[in-house]
């Protein structure tokens, strides 16, 4: 009968020493360091398929316990590819999630021994990995057609080719794990498709080239989550949790442009606290602080994902909104000046007031243009006698 040419001992060797390595080189050389969890969901994993491997090639002198154990650290080490595919959705996986399939699978492969002892690929571990390895695979694809991925340039479109790399080489091991359930269910293990194409030496080699994947994308993508968390503080105002100046005219060119072309109206508001100086002198610089975190809070929980807001400066914000119509945006700005209000409650100190300049903002009209009519508006409110919503005359 025809036989794989590599005997099962060795590469056996060979996946425990590369799994080691990989081990290694991800724990070491890219979670200590960024604690991306992406890599420590595969170092995890690194651990438990390992020392499963480990209690295999060990073998006979724990008899069928350690038979059990070893195919329950196994699968345990699969379900952790499930958990770092997760953590690329930003999802975490609780411990508790990772427990049952592992005490189910060692207690089938308890079960299993009736025949001789089963050290390693026993149906009930490979039913388990099988099983995980599909939720890798299709949680995988499923973040490649959502959004968060986008097609764009440079870090993102890198992070993409990773992604896919790792979808469509667990996606095939997906697809080996299920094709030998179904021939050992039909089959048997005995037959010659089995053994040679199906048997565990075929399985060390698709784990081995996995392997080489693995790596790629672990370096890739925990990258990629170091880059957007710096991405992240650039563009984020810390105090207040708006848009930064900087990112807040990007993304409002970038609307205008594309709302805009599209026949959308957006209004653009400028808003400043009144005397807040005066605030500040009167009541200590922490209560100043205290009424801008007041309105990054009022716009972060008033304001639609398609609406944007940023701090263009000490006590001056930006807001761009999708509207059809000024009356929307002057609600927005009594809203958030109640909510500045309410922030005071019946304390002693009296909540700063705010004076607001809105504008219709045309498409084709330079941002910086527009940012200046809305600063016009703002100014005449301030004249007026502040505490007030001024709409840019040539929409009154
Ligand atoms: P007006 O009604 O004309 O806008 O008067 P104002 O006092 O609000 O305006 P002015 O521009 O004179 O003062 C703005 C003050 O905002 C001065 C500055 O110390 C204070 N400020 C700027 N950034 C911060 C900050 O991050 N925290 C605090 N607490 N105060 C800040
Ligand atoms: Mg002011
Ligand atoms: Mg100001």
């Amino acid at each position: 009968m025809l036989e794989m040419p590599v005997d099962i001992e060795t590469l056996r060797l060979i996946e425990l020493l590369l799994g080691v390595s990989v081990f290694a080189l991800m724990y070491l050389g890219t979670y200590r360091i960024s604690r991306a969890p992406y890599a420590g969901w595969w170092s995890g994993a690194m651990i438990a398929a390992g020392l499963g491997l480990f209690l295999h090639v060990v073998g006979d002198p724990g008899g069928s316990v350690v038979a059990a154990g070893g195919s329950a650290l196994r699968v345990l080490g699969a379900s952790c590819t499930w958990g770092a595919a997760r953590s690329l959705h930003g999802k975490g996986t609780p411990w508790w999630y990772l427990i049952p399939a592992p005490l189910v699978i060692g207690g089938f492969t308890l079960a299993e021994q009736n025949d001789g002892i089963v050290y390693e690929d026993g149906f009930a571990q490979i039913l388990g990995t099988g099983f995980f390895m599909t939720l890798t695979a299709w949680t995988l694809w499923r973040l490649l057609q959502g959004r968060a991925l986008g097609r764009g340039v440079g870090s993102l479109h890198t992070a993409r080719v990773a992604v896919t790399a790792v979808a469509v080489s667990s996606t095939l091991l997906a697809a080996f794990y299920a094709v030998r359930v179904l021939i050992h269910l039909a089959d048997g293990t005995e037959s010659t498709l089995y053994r040679i194409w199906l048997g565990p030496e075929a399985a060390v080699i698709g784990v081995i080239m996995w392997f080489a994947v693995i790596i790629y994308s672990v370096a890739e993508l925990s990258n990629l989550e170091n880059t957007l968390q710096w991405r992240e503080r650039a563009t984020r105002d810390e105090l207040t949790g708006l848009l930064t100046r900087g990112a807040f005219t990007e993304l409002a060119v970038e609307r205008l442009v594309h709302e805009g072309g599209r026949g959308r109206r957006l209004m653009l508001i400028v808003a400043d606290f009144d005397h807040f100086k005066r605030l500040n002198d009167t009541h200590g610089h922490a209560e100043g602080d205290r009424a801008l975190r007041a309105f990054g809070a009022a716009c972060r929980g008033l304001l639609r994902e398609e609406d944007l807001a940023g701090r263009l400066g000490g006590e001056e914000f930006g807001l761009l909104l999708r509207a059809a119509h000024v009356d929307v945006a002057v609600s927005v700005c009594e809203r958030v000046a109640a909510a500045v209000e309410r922030e005071y409650g019946d304390e002693a100190i009296t909540a700063p007031t705010m004076s607001f300049g809105v504008i219709v903002a045309e498409a084709g009209v330079p941002f910086d243009a527009l940012l200046a009519r809305a600063d016009g508006a703002l100014y005449r409110a301030k004249e007026e006698g502040r505490d007030r919503i001024v709409v840019d005359s040539l929409e009154a």
